[in-house]
């Protein structure tokens, strides 16, 4: 994509509204326009983000033989009165009439949906287990919607749910998700913890929030500093297999949120194991048995013909949320720094002269063969100053940078910096194109 072309709205000054790096850094970089408090429209940059990191949810979910589907966003009142949610709900849910008088909501979430599903379409327990996943926009109206993406009263979520016969399979469900979201946040470049969360009236110990830590997080958390040894499983994980030791492994140290964390609790490390600090959610897994199947009358036939009510658990990924949490993890005083997994291109190539025949011609030539040998490219072809490209550069924050300037040009050689370290080298231009496919492979 050439800059010339490209709808890129970048702002030079600090929009007064943002109190936090990341809405700071999405409003400047020209990812996002905000329509009305807590709504935003997303522009072609932070586009590219969202739908790298929705793709990586959705391979993580279709690796655990989940199923995608998607609900509609406006769904009928009556189904939640079934739930006895409808008045349980107060303010955050945008209540709407249609022309017909009819009560409908604007989903702030789909368990009542999904249920309405399962309830008249699977009827045997020969159809379980089942995992149904969605990405599709929420809305919330929050009291505070604030910090951009990351608390929005519109936004983006992976959600899913599961149907099981009993707890004990309901917990085997519930072990999937708990390690597709290790690797989950793991291939979006992040650290996620998973902290044990309230489960409300329902009690027990299934549910987890993952948390990522940053310094602006709006939750206070408290984990054990040995996370940091902790591997996360890979590709070869077996979604069959007995899950149990890893969700073990990884619930056998200490990690709670400001909610749940129990200065006197016994399990509290007495030594200077534990790290307090702040995180952001950007994720929740929740086992909750038979709360809306009960009153919803989700039941199959079991083998000797009984009647058995479903067990439910329900799952959450803040897909919005997470362009902004990433940033948060991921920038410096000049921009945002992309893992590489979700940048939105993988290179910004750089014309230091836009108007030297020279260098428009190698620069060229380097773009057609980077686009090439697969790779995104944004390719700076302005005729602005170099030092305004530069920050630019920065600012969107591609993982590699290239830069042409009649100089090099002249000795043959094409400057090639890191973002994320500052590390620049001059190489040859195929050189430059060698080290960058060694990088990819590398990543894979
Ligand atoms: P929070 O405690 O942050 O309000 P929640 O517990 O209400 O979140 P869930 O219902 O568990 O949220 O939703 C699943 C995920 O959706 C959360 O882990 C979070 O990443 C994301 N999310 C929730 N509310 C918002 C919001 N207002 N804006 C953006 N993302 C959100
Ligand atoms: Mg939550």
């Amino acid at each position: 994509m050439r800059v010339s072309k490209f709808f890129l709205p970048v702002m030079k000054e600090t929009p007064a509204e943002a109190q936090i790096a990341s809405h700071r850094l999405m409003l400047r970089a020209g990812m996002i326009r905000q329509a009305a408090a807590g709504i935003y429209s997303w522009l072609p940059l932070g586009l590219r983000v969202l739908r790298k990191i929705e793709q990586i949810v959705r391979e993580e979910q279709d690796r655990t033989g989940a199923h995608e589907v998607l609900m509609p966003t406006l769904q009928q009142a009556e189904l939640w009165r079934l739930s006895g949610r409808y008045d349980a709900y107060g303010p955050e849910m945008l209540r709407i009439t249609d022309r017909h008088d009819r009560d409908m909501l604007y989903g702030p979430t789909h368990e009542e949906q999904i249920t309405d599903i399962v309830r008249t379409a699977v009827k045997s327990y020969k159809d379980l287990p089942l995992n149904l996943y969605q990405i599709q926009w929420k809305f919330r109206d929050e009291v505070r919607p604030r910090f951009g993406v990351m608390r929005g009263r519109e936004f983006l979520m992976k959600d899913n749910y599961s149907f099981d016969l009993d707890e004990s399979a309901a917990r085997l469900s519930y072990n999937k998700m708990f390690v597709a979201y290790l690797r989950t946040f793991d291939r979006l470049g992040v650290r996620a913890i998973p902290m044990k969360a309230d489960t409300g009236p329902i009690g027990g110990d299934l549910s987890h929030e993952f948390i990522v830590l940053a310094p602006t997080g709006e939750s206070a958390v408290f984990y054990d500093r040995a996370f940091d040894g902790f591997e996360i499983p890979g590709n070869d994980v077996d979604y069959d297999a007995d899950l149990q030791p890893i969700v073990d492994r990884w619930t056998s140290l200490y990690a709670a949120t400001e909610d749940m964390h129990d200065p006197d609790s016994g399990q509290l490390p007495m030594d200077d194991s534990l790290i307090s600090g702040r995180g952001i959610e950007v994720g929740h897994i929740f086992y909750f048995g038979t709360k809306y199947s009960e009153p919803m009358g989700a039941i199959v036939q079991g083998s000797d013909g009984e009647k058995i009510t479903v067990h439910m658990g329900s799952y959450g990924i803040g897909v919005s949320r997470l362009v902004g949490a990433i940033i948060e993890a991921s920038h410096d005083e000049n921009g945002i720094i992309w893992p590489s997994s979700v940048a939105p291109f993988d290179v910004g190539l750089i014309n230091l002269r836009g108007d030297d025949a020279g260098c428009i011609a190698a620069c060229d030539d380097l773009y057609g063969k980077l686009s090439q040998a697969g790779f995104d490219v944004l390719y700076d072809d302005s005729t602005e100053r170099a030092g305004a490209k530069f920050a630019r550069m920065d600012l969107i924050g591609l993982p590699w940078q290239l830069m042409i300037g009649p100089r090099g040009l002249a000795s043959g050689y094409v400057e090639l910096k890191n973002r994320a370290t500052g590390e620049r080298e001059e190489l040859s231009m195929d050189a430059a194109i060698q080290k960058l496919t060694d990088q990819k492979g590398a990543i894979g």
